[in-house]
Parts: structure tokens; C-alpha cells; sequence
């Protein structure tokens, strides 16, 4: 797989998405920025190969923590940047403390930033010399962008399909639905036929067709029974929790369970466990899946898988 010369691909690990960094011959960008923990890494990146020019634009395909936390870092590195997140969120961004309740919601963290502009589905937008379209793609997330360069076929398509599956669906946690739109959102990408897709997480891959049957096969395991992905959910958040803080004292799981509020409305509107047995049980899944191990009175996270 060739891409081209004026892009390139940082392939994060699983707490931070991947960023795509464009150099074009008059202006320099970024595609989402990972997450804050890792925002000096990020930085340091972005330094590495632009050298001497600066970085002139962020765009943000959709706002979670994993996406935009190294907003602040590269906006203080690099004032002069434009910072452009999609356009529902544009005046949230703006008044921030409309928009932390939004990271507090999956117990995850973001440093404040600002937007300068916004993207609309629709918009044509030049990046490394290229054009790209955005396009509206809820599901995982309402707001979500997606960007596609026809001439080449590629994708980028943040967390509404990855190689295998795509993010959980998180408005249907606390009952706003999103099955059919993630599954129109998978339609979409079928009509567009990307060559390459450049996904959130994981590598650039070129098996499109597999990995639209396998979302597929997935969404529809899903929207037959909506516990399914609430117990995905409730599994994904503590795994995240755990790759930020590497290890976490047994008998804090309850409570920080509890402190999540997405966790809470995801646990009594599907599951109605107890906090106890609901930390018991959510521990019990990630050590059978391989996500994690118990080592004397911790919860420690295992890397190899997700
Ligand atoms: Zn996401």
C-alpha cells in the first residue's frame, strides 16, 4: 500500500487514535491529535517531521478524548494554527464548561482547547495538496467526520470502521440509539469503495470489503439485543481507564465504576447489577478476554490485546 508522499500515518497505541499528518507544499495539517497523556509524545512527532515549518491546522474528526488531546499542546506549540472541529460542537468547544461534562461522561480526560473554525459535512478540504470531502458519519458518535479523497480512495475513518469492528455505540448506552445509523453509516463507506482506509486505531488496511462484512456481522449481533453493546461499553471504558493508569487497586474498581457516569445509565438501563457484582463482573470479562491480569490486590493491564 502507497500513500501519498504529502501524508503520513502515526499509528498510535490503543489510548491514543492514530494521527494522519499532512505536509502540502504551502500549508501543513493534522488529523486528529491522541490522547493527553500522550501529548508530548504527540508534539514531539509533529516536530520530528515538519523540521522547521510549523503546523497550520488541526482538523478533528470527532471530539472524544482519544481524538483531541493534544489540541492543547499543539495550539500552545504553534498559536498560529487554525484549529477546526466539527461544526455541531463548534460553539460547545468555545464555552468549556459545556464541553468537559462530555469527557467526564466516559470518566476520561481532555485538556481545554479552542476551536477556530468549523467543518461541515459536505465541506471540500485541501490537505497535503489533496482534496478532501467530509462526511457526516453517526454512529459511534453523532457528530462524527469521516474524510475521503476520491482520486486516490482513501478513507479516514476515525472510529465508524476499523479493521476489525469499529467503536462502541455510545449514544445507545444511555438510550439514544445510534444502531441504525452506524449501520447507514457502514452503507455510506460500501458506496464510496475506498481503496485504503485509514482507521482511529490500528493500521492503514486495504481489505475493505472483510472488514465491511465483519462491522456488518457486528452491528447486527448488536442491534439484536442492545445489552451486547452495553456490556461492550461498560468493558471498553474500564479497559481505557486501565491503559491510562497501567494498574488499579481491586477494591477501587467499584467506585470508579460508579464515578463513570455513562457506566451508571448503561448499568441500570441494560444490566441493573449491583456496584459490586458489576465490578466483579466487568473484571471477570477483561481477564478471560486476555485485557487484563489480577495480580495480588491490583487489576493490571495486558498490553498484546484489546
Ligand atoms: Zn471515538
Amino acid at each position: 500500500m502507497k500513500l501519498p508522499d504529502s501524508m503520513r500515518v502515526l499509528e498510535r497505541g490503543w489510548l491514543s487514535s492514530n494521527n494522519v499528518l499532512f505536509i502540502g507544499k504551502t500549508r501543513t495539517a493534522i488529523v486528529d491529535t491522541g490522547y493527553c497523556t500522550h501529548a508530548e509524545q504527540t508534539l514531539a512527532l509533529v516536530r520530528h517531521l515538519l523540521k522547521d515549518r510549523p503546523l497550520d491546522a488541526i482538523y478533528n474528526t470527532h471530539l472524544h478524548s482519544d481524538h483531541c488531546g493534544g489540541n492543547r499542546i499543539l495550539q500552545m506549540h504553534y498559536p498560529q494554527l487554525c484549529t477546526h472541529v466539527p461544526v455541531a460542537e463548534f460553539d460547545r468547544v468555545n464555552d468549556w464548561e459545556r464541553m468537559a461534562p462530555t469527557f467526564a461522561a466516559t470518566g476520561q480526560r481532555c485538556e481545554p482547547f479552542h476551536a477556530d473554525a468549523a467543518i461541515s459535512p459536505g465541506d471540500v478540504i485541501e490537505l497535503g495538496d489533496l482534496s478532501w470531502e467530509a462526511l457526516s458519519a453517526p454512529g459511534h458518535h453523532p457528530y462524527s467526520l469521516l474524510l475521503h479523497n476520491q482520486k486516490h480512495g482513501i478513507l479516514i475513518s476515525a472510529d465508524a470502521l476499523w479493521e476489525k469492528g469499529f467503536g462502541v455505540v455510545f449514544p445507545a448506552l444511555d438510550g439514544w440509539g445510534g444502531f441504525q445509523e452506524t449501520r447507514a453509516t457502514l452503507d455510506m463507506i460500501d458506496d464510496l469503495q475506498p481503496q485504503v482506509v485509514i482507521p482511529g486505531h490500528g493500521k492503514p488496511f486495504t481489505e475493505v470489503k472483510a472488514a465491511l462484512k465483519e462491522a456488518y456481522s457486528r452491528i447486527g449481533y448488536l442491534e439484536a439485543d442492545p445489552v451486547r453493546n452495553a456490556q461492550n461499553g461498560i468493558k471498553v471504558l474500564l479497559k481505557f481507564l486501565l491503559m491510562e493508569r497501567q494498574k488499579i487497586r481491586l477494591t477501587e474498581v467499584p467506585a470508579l465504576l460508579a464515578s463513570i457516569p455513562l457506566v451508571t445509565a448503561a448499568n441500570r438501563r441494560y444490566l441493573n447489577f449491583g456496584v459490586i457484582h458489576l465490578a466483579h463482573w466487568a473484571i471477570t470479562q477483561l481477564r478471560r478476554a486476555g485485557a487484563l491480569a489480577v495480580e495480588e490486590q491490583f487489576i493490571v493491564n495486558v498490553e498484546a490485546s484489546r
